[in-house]
């Protein structure tokens, strides 16, 4: 079997499209324009890049953008003290603190500072409380984009066992949450470094999201002939190539289908997080989400 290639890159573009319409009739109709506030402390080059496309992308989609760029050595005070004046700054619909934060800060500390209104990352427990039992609530985008992409795909999540490898609160065990709320009704196992012969239970799944950070960690043998891969990992090789956490050439023989890396969850993260911010921005004024 080869499988079939699910195009992250290719769905984020069109949901981006209507994104971007959507953002067009919200001014036209109700003069409100989106606005996302990135919050980026210090220098760590990924996280430039990664704020970079975020702002890209939001401004791309009719948004406004802000980026907050904090010195290294910014206090937790200083921080917290941003967090609440974003908190209160009515332009602002959406506020994102890029991970990871220099040492000497506390992340915790700052998601929670974040009003859920405008938790458009999904990172404040109150958010992640609120999904765990079944209000409405963000979701966070990777977790987010993952269920879009299996909608896309055709993957019909009811009464599917789906084995997530993984458990962190910013993939793995959200998304297992997601997966299982009624209305989506899968089965799901969250497997993790401690799971016993994970080949074996990766086997058993209609569905295998690899949400690890170890590049090639999921072969062929350990994928049912006919299942649906979801790669989330994004890892860097010495040569600075960057692979996911499935053995994609050798995976493709068995799967039906199966996201690339680059080019598959990626791109749906931070489309999702337009969808978030544009839905902080209707929901804070009172009009329905979209
Ligand atoms: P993380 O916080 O480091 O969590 C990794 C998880 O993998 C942990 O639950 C860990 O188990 C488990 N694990 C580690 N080694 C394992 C093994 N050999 N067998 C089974 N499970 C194992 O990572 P993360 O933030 O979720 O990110 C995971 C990957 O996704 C990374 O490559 C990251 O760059 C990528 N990512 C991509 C996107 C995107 O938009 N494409 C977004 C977020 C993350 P324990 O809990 O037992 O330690």
């Amino acid at each position: 079997m080869t499988a079939r290639l699910i195009d992250g890159k290719a769905l984020a573009q069109q949901v981006r499209a209507r994104i971007a319409d959507d953002v067009a009739r919200l001014h036209a109709d109700h003069d409100v324009v989106p606005g996302l506030a990135a919050v980026l402390v210090g220098g760590d080059p990924a996280s430039k890049v990664y704020v970079g496309m975020k702002k890209r992308a939001s401004e791309a989609a009719g948004m406004h953008s802000r980026v907050e760029i904090l010195p290294e050595q910014t206090t937790q005070e200083d921080l917290e003290a941003l967090i609440v004046a974003l908190n209160e700054d009515d332009a602002v619909d959406g506020i994102l603190v890029q991970l990871p934060l220099p040492d000497h800060l506390d992340p915790r500390r700052v998601q929670e500072l974040i009003v859920p209104a405008k938790d458009v990352d999904a990172l404040n427990p109150y958010t992640a409380g609120r999904l765990a039992i079944g209000d409405p609530t963000f979701l966070a985008c990777t977790p987010y984009g993952i269920l879009e992409l299996l909608a896309h795909a055709g993957v019909d999540a009811a009464g599917a066992n789906v084995v997530i490898v993984g458990r962190s609160n910013l993939v793995g065990r959200p998304l297992s949450v997601m997966l299982t709320l009624k209305g989506r009704d899968a089965t799901v196992t969250l497997a993790h470094s401690r799971t016993r012969d994970l080949a074996a239970v990766c086997r058993s799944a209609d569905v295998v999201v690899a949400a690890v950070g170890v590049p090639g960690l999921i072969t062929a043998d350990m994928v049912a002939p006919g299942a649906v891969v979801i790669d989330v990992g994004t890892n860097r090789t010495d040569e600075g190539k960057l692979v996911g956490d499935v053995d994609f050439e050798g995976v493709s023989e068995v799967a039906s289908a199966i996201t690339p890396v680059p080019g598959g969850v990626g791109p749906m993260t931070v489309t999702m997080l337009l969808q978030n911010t544009l839905e902080a921005a209707r929901i804070r004024r009172g009009l329905p989400p979209r």
